[in-house]
């Protein structure tokens, strides 16, 4: 990998690392001089946006070909493969949505969708639709996410999402925090971010700081695979555990990157090691364009039980599936018929052929 175009302060700055994501295939050579673009490539990327920090770029390794890290952040061929039936919003976030970019799906927690951007635009995201949406351009949405929480009691707790809420500036995201603070039902505040994996130096003192100001505050990142498991992530979640924020993982189960066993060993166990507890491991959404990540519903169950013995409850996530039209996540141990919160069978979309 080359760093050589980039100085040691510009490559530890954040902004820098972010105002040079490689939003195109034709410039991966910038930072991985052997790539070879292909065509479908360039289609892929046209459809639905790239972005890459140079940082994420460099944890690929040879053969380029078949890794892990190029899979999740370099759009592919096989995204353009239509699958009938399968459509962008699968959980039906739109319809639970009272006010642009907040959803409101179960009774005491709401999520809102603060950017539009992220460090790295995952290939595998079930929110892709929303990728390159232009940002509401009239007002501030942070007014109708206060106007909406405030007329709902029930809301206990309130998730940044998105779009990656550590894109914003420490400033931006303290006056969203602020706001949602001064609402007397509002107990927690969770931040879900993989800018501990995609862009490490944002977990910077000044955003530690700031954050902490804000407590009872969660943060829960979204680590795929061990090699994303650096010096650089551990350091980043070691000054959000001095700042007092608990620090949990949501992983999807991905074809071609952690659908083997070792591989979520040496995962599972890298994550202990930089004291992140692994939370969820989630099935793979049916979302237009993501089909080639995606697993067949018995394999999680076939992956996860046996790694049981050798590792500890700290180490082990629960697996999930989110269920369509807005079901909401359910555990699925295997076995037994896929279910919904009340008990009631469903009907999962699931290709005979899938492994
Ligand atoms: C996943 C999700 C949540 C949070 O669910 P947890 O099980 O608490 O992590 C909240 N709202 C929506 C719309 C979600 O998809």
């Amino acid at each position: 990998m080359t760093r050589l175009e980039a100085n040691t302060r510009e490559w530890n700055d954040w902004r820098w690392q972010l105002a040079n994501r490689v939003t195109e295939p034709g410039d991966l050579a910038r930072w991985l001089p052997d790539f070879v673009v292909s065509p479908e490539m360039e289609a892929a990327a046209e459809r639905c946006p790239m972005a890459a920090t140079p940082y994420y770029l460099s944890l690929a390794g040879e053969p380029l070909e078949n890794d892990p890290i190029i899979r999740m952040a370099v759009p592919a061929g096989d995204e353009l493969v239509q699958t009938p039936g399968r459509g962008t919003d699968f959980t039906g976030e739109e319809a639970e949505s009272p006010v642009p970019g907040l959803i409101h799906r179960y009774p005491d927690r709401v999520l809102l969708l603060t950017s539009r951007q992220c460090p790295v635009l995952c290939r595998f995201c079930m929110r892709r639709r929303i990728f390159g949406e232009h940002e509401a351009s009239t007002g501030d949405p942070l007014d109708g996410w206060v106007d909406y929480i405030s007329r709902h009691s029930e809301v206990r707790e309130v998730i940044l999402s998105g779009g990656d809420p550590l894109v914003l500036e420490t400033e931006r995201l303290n006056t969203i925090l602020t706001a949602l603070r001064s609402l007397p039902g509002v107990e927690l505040l969770r931040i879900g971010t993989r800018a501990p994996v995609t862009l490490p130096m944002r977990i910077d003192d000044e955003l530690c700081r700031m954050l902490e100001q804000h407590h009872p505050l969660w943060l829960v990142t979204h680590f795929n695979h061990p090699r994303e498991v650096t010096d650089e992530a551990g350091a980043a979640v070691d000054r959000l555990l001095r700042a007092g924020i608990p620090v949990e993982n949501q992983s999807v189960l991905l074809r071609g990157v952690n659908d083997e066993q070792h591989t979520l060993m040496e995962l599972l166990r890298g994550l202990s090691r930089i004291r992140v507890r692994p939370l969820y491991l989630h099935q793979c959404d049916p979302v237009a364009g993501i089909e080639h990540f995606r697993t067949a519903l018995a394999l999680g169950p076939s992956l996860l039980e046996p790694l049981r013995p050798a590792l500890g409850g700290t180490s082990l996530p629960r697996l999930m599936v989110d269920l369509p039209h807005g079901g909401g996540k359910v555990p699925w141990d295997g076995g037994q018929q896929l279910t919904d919160l009340k008990g009631h069978p469903v009907e999962y979309p699931e290709d005979p052929q899938l492994t």
